[in-house]
Formats: structure tokens, C-alpha cells, sequence
């Protein structure tokens, strides 16, 4: 609806005609007192308003529809017979006021003004509605995301206790049964151990990342021997894996952190090197000193590779490279958690690979920490 606010009946008899024969809706005033009344209570997307009046002038008008809150956007136009100078015209814009037309106004080049403002207002009505829409998207989605994070922090807490029994009464189990020296049943023992050993590691991921989500991570930082670390490491994956992993370490200082975490890191890199390079004959890892104090870390494989479209995405959250996830088990979350505990470190990390010739992942953390702790 537009309002029309002019003292003068003929004045605003004319306008009002124009303006229904264009189909447009419009409501009218005559004093500026009767125009703040009518705006309060109706909604309007444009007003015509006339600058000489007796009591509150145009001016006045325009100043106060801006004050409020419901009012302040709605678009003016002045009429004015008299005031045409610049400085004039100037006051209309300060006051909120959008556009300017004098007396006596040319209607086509009026119904004009109006016609844009009618579309601005159309446009801005669309826009509304559209970041409403995206709003409650938005909520749903959130909505969404925190119910699955509590399922999965429920779920992977309530799995973990049943696991821990399992892993106790096989180890009961094999001190009995390796008394009796049963080859064929010690064999499946170890099996056993081995699928327990990998259900365990899936709960913690989901327990790790249930954690970053509600930002609950704790890091038990300290001194430790890094070279030792990678290490140990390389020694367990070895035990259960045929591919040979080499080392090449010219690094032999302490380095400040959570050596936990570390390792997690590292048992990540080498478990995904191994998983993702069938008939896979060798990994190499290579530790070394890199700029700045810090010490760098990498892990490269001779197996599936990964295109230069999906590399960006792997340290993503549930991220798995489409074309392989049917053919590698995994849940995506490995290099997501890896990357939150780098994260924690200050350092930095990162891959480079080409298709069916293997990939390196590395990462880098200032070997004495930092000042400033997250
Ligand atoms: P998961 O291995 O459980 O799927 P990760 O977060 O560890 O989860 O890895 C994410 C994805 O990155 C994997 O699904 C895989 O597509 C890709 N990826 C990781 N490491 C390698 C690697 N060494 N070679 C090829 N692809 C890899």
C-alpha cells in the first residue's frame, strides 16, 4: 500500500487516481500528524509526502517515520513546489527520505519512481523470505548435528564398556586355554584379538570425536623422546602387518607434547599407508628437522593414490573418497581427529599424492610447543 500525505484534498484526488489506475493500493493523509497515526497501525512500502504543510511539515514527517523501528525503511518521496534548491533536496535524503520529485511533477516520470520502488520493495520481500527459509535450514540442521553428535557420544560410550568385558574374558580365556596348548584354538584367539583391537580403535575414534564436538579433547602435554615414539610405533604396526616400513630419522630431540596423541597421529597415517595400498611391499617414514624449530613427519606409501580434486577434502569430517569407499573399510574420521590434535600442537599438515602411484601425508609441530596454550 502506498500512503499519500498532502494538506491539499485536489492534490492528493489526482495522485491517488494515477496511481489505482496502475493497480497500486493507496491510502491517504492530510496533516503529517494523521500520517504518523496511519503508519503505526497499517504497513506501507512507500510514501508520498508532501514538504509544505501546515502543523508538522514533510521534513518533520520523514524525521519521525525514521525514528521508529517498524517505519525507518520505509521508502519516501518528497513533493515539493518551492523548496527545489540542492541544499533542500539534501535535507530530504538526511531524513531518510529516497527520492525527491517538485511540483508540478511530470506523473510518467512519478509513476516511474514508484514503480522502482515497488520492485525494491518486491526484491527485499523475496530476500526476507529467502534468509528465512535459509534460518530455519540453518536451526534444522543444527537440530540435526547435535542430535547425531549426542547419539554418537552416547553410542560409543555404551559400546565401550560390553568391549572392555570381552577383551577381559578373552584374556581370561587364553591363560586357560594356553595351558592345554591348543594350536588351532590359540589361532583363533589371536584373531580374535586382532577384530577386538579394531573395534576398540573404531569406539575411541567415535569417543575422540564426540569429544572434539563438544570441545572436550583434553591434552596432557610434556617432554618426550620423539624418535622413541615413532618407534614404538613402527614396531607395533609391523607386528601385524607383512608390508616393511623403513625408518629414516635424523631427529633425536625431546619434543614438547601430548605423546598420546602424537602416536595416535602417526598410528593413523601408517594404519591408512597400509590399508590403502593392497599387496603393499613398503611404507616409508621419514622424521626430520624442519624450519622454525620444528620437526616434520612423513609417512608415504607406493599404493592407491588420491586425485587432486579429493585431496582438500580428506582432513574433513566423515570424509572418504567416494570411488574407494566401498572397497576400503573405514568411517572417515581418522585424518579429522589427526588434524584436530595438530591443531592442538600449532603445527601443520597436509598430503601430496598421485593416482596408483601412493601418497605422503605429513605434519609438522614446533618441537618445544608454545607459548600459548589451546
Ligand atoms: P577412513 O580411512 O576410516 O576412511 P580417514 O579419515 O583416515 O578415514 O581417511 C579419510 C579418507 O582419506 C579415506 O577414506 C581415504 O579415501 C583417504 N585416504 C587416507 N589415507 C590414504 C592413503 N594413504 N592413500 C589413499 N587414500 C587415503
Amino acid at each position: 500500500m502506498i500512503l499519500i500525505v498532502d494538506d491539499i484534498p485536489e492534490n492528493i484526488f489526482s495522485l491517488k487516481k494515477i496511481l489505482e489506475l496502475h493497480n497500486f493500493v493507496v491510502d491517504t493523509a492530510l496533516s503529517g500528524e494523521e500520517a504518523l497515526k496511519k503508519v503505526l497501525k497499517n504497513s506501507y512500502f512507500l510514501i508520498i509526502l508532501d514538504v509544505q504543510m501546515p502543523g508538522m511539515d514533510g521534513f518533520e514527517v520523514a524525521e519521525t517515520i525514521s525514528g521508529y523501528s517498524k517505519t525507518k525503511d520505509i521508502p519516501i518521496i518528497f513533493l515539493s513546489a518551492v523548496n527545489t534548491d540542492k541544499k533542500f533536496i539534501t535535507k530530504g535524503y538526511e531524513y531518510g527520505g529516497i527520492d525527491y520529485v517538485t511540483k508540478p511533477f511530470d506523473a510518467d516520470i512519478l509513476l516511474l519512481k514508484v514503480k522502482t520502488f515497488y520492485k525494491l520493495y518486491e526484491q527485499k520481500k523475496e530476500l526476507k523470505l529467502t534468509q528465512e527459509i535459509l534460518r530455519e535450514e540453518i536451526e534444522t540442521r543444527k537440530a540435526a548435528e547435535n542430535k547425531k553428535n549426542e547419539f554418537i557420544s552416547i553410542a560409543s560410550h555404551e559400546l565401550k564398556t560390553p568391549l572392555t568385558s570381552i577383551k577381559g574374558y578373552v584374556q581370561l580365556l587364553e591363560r586357560f586355554l594356553n595351558k592345554q596348548g591348543e594350536p588351532i584354538i590359540n589361532n583363533y584367539l589371536d584373531r580374535t584379538n586382532l577384530q577386538l583391537g579394531k573395534l576398540q580403535s573404531l569406539v575411541n575414534d567415535l569417543l575422540d570425536l564426540s569429544k572434539i564436538d563438544n570441545g572436550q579433547i583434553e591434552f596432557n602435554k610434556q617432554p618426550f623422546e620423539f624418535s622413541n615414539m615413532v618407534l614404538n610405533v613402527i614396531e607395533t604396526i609391523q607386528q601385524t602387518h607383512d608390508c616393511n616400513i623403513s625408518l629414516q630419522n635424523n631427529f633425536e630431540t625431546k619434543v614438547f607434547g601430548d605423546e598420546m596423541r602424537l602416536e595416535q597421529v602417526l598410528i593413523n597415517f601408517l594404519t591408512n599407508a597400509v590399508k590403502y595400498s593392497p599387496d603393499c611391499q613398503q611404507i616409508d617414514v621419514i622424521v626430520s628437522e624442519g624450519p622454525n624449530e620444528t620437526v616434520i613427519t612423513k609417512v608415504k606409501d607406493y599404493g592407491i593414490g588420491i586425485s587432486k580434486e579429493t585431496q582438500e577434502h580428506l582432513f574433513d569430517k566423515f570424509y572418504r573418497v567416494e570411488k574407494t569407499s566401498t572397497k576400503f573399510q573405514g568411517l572417515g574420521i581418522g585424518l579429522f581427529i589427526s588434524s584436530e590434535i595438530i591443531k592442538r600442537h600449532h603445527g601443520s599438515y597436509g598430503v601430496k599424492s598421485e593416482v596408483n602411484k601412493g601418497s605422503e601425508f605429513f605434519f609438522s609441530i614446533p618441537v618445544n610447543g608454545s607459548e600459548k596454550e589451546i
